[in-house]
């Protein structure tokens, strides 16, 4: 998962650090900073972070891996393998 947030944008709300506190952090009263290799235990947490940002400036790269560990959540919980259309 790589992140990059827009600091032109971000406004220092600080909802993200609320939500994400491993990745995110506020320096100060309106500079963040992040890590912008956040580990992938804290994909649900980065994904709140980025939907609360009031100016929508945290955009989230999910990696390969990230995507992989999706589906293989999803088809867990769905009706596993199988069948014919
Ligand atoms: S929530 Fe958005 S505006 Fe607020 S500090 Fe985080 S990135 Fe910046």
């Amino acid at each position: 998962m790589r992140l990059v947030v827009d600091l032109n944008r971000c406004q220092g709300y600080a909802q993200c650090a609320f939500l994400a506190p491993d990745v995110f952090a506020m320096h100060g009263d309106e500079s963040l900073l992040y890590n912008p290799e956040a580990a992938a235990e804290q994909r649900e947490n980065v994904v709140r972070a980025v939907a609360a940002c009031p100016v929508g400036a945290i955009l989230l790269e999910l990696t390969d891996e990230d995507m992989a560990d999706v589906v293989s959540q999803g088809a867990g919980a769905g009706a596993g393998s199988g069948g014919t259309r």
